[in-house]
């Protein structure tokens, strides 16, 4: 029996080995991101926004906000990402209200419970990362609403 590390003062993940952190595994994560392989590159602005909305220790509400777009106009509103990462690169640093997206809520409470952590993704395996990846983000959306 392993023993848990202590949670996430952030998202509130444990794992079960107690070496692993959530930048540790955000960092696993980035480096598939960053190699362009599939599933995971084209989806690297949702991975993104997830981990940063569920961290959001030292981002600006700029920063945060453009997360909540990006989360919020994919999983609420059905855009393609794609499309909406290429739109939002073009047209940065417009608010919310701007994208047809509420403004950006307070950030919920200190050691809120997320449904879905980055430690439930594992080790973001190809087979069940695009399904896991949705959870994480609506877990992320539910509890910022
Ligand atoms: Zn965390």
């Amino acid at each position: 029996m392993s023993i848990p590390t202590k949670s996430c003062p952030q998202c509130g993940a444990t794992f079960d080995d107690a070496a692993s952190t959530c930048e540790g595994q955000f960092d696993k994560l980035l480096a598939l991101d960053h190699s362009r392989v599939q599933p995971w590159g084209s989806r690297h602005g949702l991975a993104f926004s997830t981990f940063a909305m569920q961290h959001p220790e030292g981002r600006t509400r700029e920063q945060l906000a453009a997360c909540w777009i990006m989360l919020y106009r994919v999983w609420i509103k059905g855009d393609n990402r794609a499309k909406l990462a290429a739109a939002m690169r073009e047209r940065q640093n417009l608010p919310p209200e701007e994208w047809g997206v509420p403004a950006l809520p307070a950030a919920p409470a200190a050691q809120a419970r997320y449904t879905t952590t980055i430690a439930d993704l594992g080790e973001f395996d190809a087979d069940t990362y695009v399904h896991k990846l949705e959870e994480w983000g609506r877990a992320t959306l539910a509890a910022w609403q």
